[in-house]
């Protein structure tokens, strides 16, 4: 078995329209099972990237921000969701008792807000991609975001790989 060296993509993200795209374009490349890390500081886009992915899976509602629920749950299309957003996680072992690892059995498409506060009770990411306000060189109030792709299996290198045809 090959694998494929890790690859690494840079993208500029003007508004919020286009991190949304963004998710939708790697929601359609990402054959789950999949695991998703969103990085990036509060405000950064996270939640804005996870509609754009919940959306390209075919979910039309409005997204619920799982900060105090830690986990929203969906189905679409025959495919199980999970939403993770584990900024006010207590301890990592909580992970285990919201069934993590039951969800990592399905054939489930997973995405993490704030991975870095889950421990070594995650999973290995496909797929991460970490968000940033682009540092404002011209004075504009709309500064937009910068993203970083980084694969962490084959499966997230074609998709980083497809972006960019
Ligand atoms: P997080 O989940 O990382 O805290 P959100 O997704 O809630 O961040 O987004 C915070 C704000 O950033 C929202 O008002 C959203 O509209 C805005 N935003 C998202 N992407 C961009 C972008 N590329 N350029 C400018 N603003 C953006
Ligand atoms: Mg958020």
């Amino acid at each position: 078995m090959t694998t494929a060296p890790h690859s690494t993509v840079d993208l500029f993200l003007p508004d919020e329209a286009a991190t949304e795209h963004l998710g939708g374009v790697l929601a359609a490349r990402l054959l789950p099972p999949a695991v998703v890390f969103l990085r990036g500081d509060l405000g950064a886009g996270k939640t804005t990237l996870s509609r754009g992915l919940l959306r390209g899976l075919g979910h039309s509602g409005s997204v619920k921000s799982p900060t105090y629920t830690i986990v929203e749950p969906y189905e679409l299309d025959g495919v199980a969701v999970y939403h993770f957003d584990l900024y006010r996680l207590g301890d990592p072992q909580e992970l285990d008792y919201l069934g993590l690892r039951d969800y990592l059995n399905q054939k489930a498409f997973v995405m993490f807000e704030w991975p870095e506060r889950g421990g070594a009770f995650l999973p290995t990411a496909d797929l991460t991609i970490e968000l940033s306000l682009e540092a404002p060189e011209t004075d504009t109030d709309m500064p937009g975001r910068r993203a970083r792709l980084i694969s962490g299996s084959d499966l997230g290198s074609s998709a980083i790989a497809q972006l960019s045809l």
